[in-house]
């Protein structure tokens, strides 16, 4: 029976840099994975595909209205969709022989098939083909993610009422998207088809866009998205979709009571969240009880209940988010060698890579409140900075949170072209436990977007220059 130190079930973010990890500290290790390629969600099917959609779409529609302004003549940009989606699979295809180049460089052993605990210490894998081979080891990591909500009552079929996997891929741009769910996914990928032709309408549960994000934040987007001609029904509810005509029927239901009414699609793209998944792992025979949402219960060292077995990403409580599952992984592998692996769960990043960009670190305005911390805030616009100016690209702004005893950074939010790469500085701040002082007497580069961070680390002190 092959031995091993380590066995990781899922090569997602959280499990290939695991088993890469543990494989740097001298373990031999193993990986199982159930699909074809290696990567997981994020670069099949999540991250890495969407940002491909992303980043061509918004180009395609720069083409189409800024660069005439920018004294570049185009003509009018033709879409040629089927080559828009191969540059997207070529860039998947580019990261997930990454993974397998990574894995081969590391000397980790590759499993395909099921992966399902036997008993502690032992994973059954089953391919799809041939006959199921037992693996044996001193660790498990359990790192299988996670995978679509389905709303009830609504079949996807990939084709007409899809998840986030059909909207990556769809063969034509749709004349109406309805998109049920305003977070991430599907701001992100409704302003994909909205850059591509469709009209996008998006369907909200809650009375605002983005729940988690800070308020205002989300209330500036949401002005912007509007501009951009997103339409939005808040809350308000999807109570079923009819597929039987050639145009679905969407019946959407104020969730307040009131009148229900239909809205045409042609495709409708389920976008309500995420689950996580544990299905074919053997849990219960092993008697690992999931929690009330379906995740696996860890100690502060990624243990479960089961002496050897541990879980990360995905499948655990904390934000689905594909650097939170790689810091995990990172951390399960050295708690395993018996090193001080550990993630800062106050300073991990959060992106929306729409056009312009949100991300945010740290606490909210709301979560401030409600935990009774008087804070300051410093606040900057990006019509005021000179770099935002000369690309015409001013929408958004900088705001920073600080203790107002201490002036320690406890939370940064921008809105703005670049903010993804922008919150980086933040994150650094705040991981060495800096004083907005501490950034405002930071030396910023002119002229760049990052002189707003800046700014509003000096309006925190209400001294901003440029204001
Ligand atoms: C459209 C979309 C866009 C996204 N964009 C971003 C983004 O921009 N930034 C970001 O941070 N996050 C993003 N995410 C979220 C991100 O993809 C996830 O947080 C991340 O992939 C979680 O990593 P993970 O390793 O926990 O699990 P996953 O990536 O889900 O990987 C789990 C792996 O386990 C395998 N597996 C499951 N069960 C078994 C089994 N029993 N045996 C063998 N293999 C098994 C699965 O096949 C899969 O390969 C996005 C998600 C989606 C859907």
């Amino acid at each position: 029976m092959p031995s091993y130190d380590l066995i990781v079930i899922g090569t997602g973010p959280g499990g290939y840099v695991c088993a890469i990890r543990a494989a740097q500290l001298g373990m031999k290790v193993a990986v199982v994975e159930k699909e074809k390629t290696f990567g997981g969600t994020c670069l099949n099917i999540g991250c890495i595909p969407s940002k491909a959609m992303l980043h061509t779409s918004e180009l395609f529609d720069e083409a189409g209205h800024a660069f005439a302004k920018m004294g570049i003549k185009v003509g009018t940009p033709a879409l040629d969709l089927p080559a828009m989606l191969r540059f997207k699979d070529e860039g998947v295809e580019g990261n997930v022989k990454g993974v397998a180049f990574l894995f081969r460089k590391n000397k980790i052993e590759a499993h395909n098939g099921v992966g399902r605990i036997a008993a502690p210490g032992k994973v059954e894998v089953t391919a799809a083909r041939g006959p199921s081979t037992v693996l044996e080891a001193k660790a498990i990591v359990i790192a299988t993610g996670s995978d679509v909500a389905q709303l009830q009552g609504i079949t996807i079929d990939e084709k007409r009422i899809v998840s986030s996997t059909g909207a990556l891929s769809l063969e034509k741009v749709p004349r109406h998207l309805l998109v049920v769910g305003a977070g991430v996914i599907g701001l992100e990928l409704g302003s994909v088809w909205r850059r591509l032709g469709a009209q996008v309408t998006v369907v909200e549960f809650l009375d605002r866009i983005l729940p988690g994000i800070d308020t205002e934040v989300a209330r500036q987007f949401h002005r912007i998205l509007e501009k951009q001609g997103i339409g939005f029904k808040l809350a308000s509810k999807v109570a079923a979709i009819d597929s039987n005509d050639l145009m679905l029927k969407v019946t959407i239901e104020p969730v307040a009571g009131g009148t229900a009414f239909d809205l045409d699609a042609d495709v409708a793209l389920v976008a309500i969240g995420r689950v996580p998944y544990t299905e074919g792992l053997g849990l219960e025979a092993i008697g690992l009880k999931l929690d009330n949402r379906g995740r696996i219960p860890v100690d502060g060292r990624f243990a479960t209940s089961v002496p050897g077995i541990y879980a990360i990403g995905d499948v655990i409580a904390g934000p689905m988010l594909a650097h939170k599952a790689e810091d995990e992984g990172i951390a399960v592998a050295e708690i395993i060698a018996g090193k001080a692996g550990h993630v800062n769960y106050d300073v991990i990043p959060n992106v929306i890579y729409t056009s312009p960009e949100v991300a945010s670190v740290g606490k909210t305005e709301e979560e401030l409140r409600a935990a009774d911390v008087t804070y300051n805030v410093g606040k900057f616009p990006f019509t005021a900075n000179g770099r935002a100016k000369a690309n015409q690209q001013t929408d958004g702004f900088v705001k920073i949170l600080a203790d107002a005893r201490t002036d320690r950074v406890l939370g940064v939010h921008i809105v703005g072209s670049d903010a993804g790469n922008m919150i980086a500085e933040a994150a650094i701040a705040m991981e060495f436990g800096a004083a907005a002082e501490d950034i405002a007497r930071t030396c910023h580069a002119h002229p760049t977007l990052p002189e707003a961070v800046k700014e509003a680390a000096l309006a925190v002190d209400k001294r901003a220059i440029h204001m």
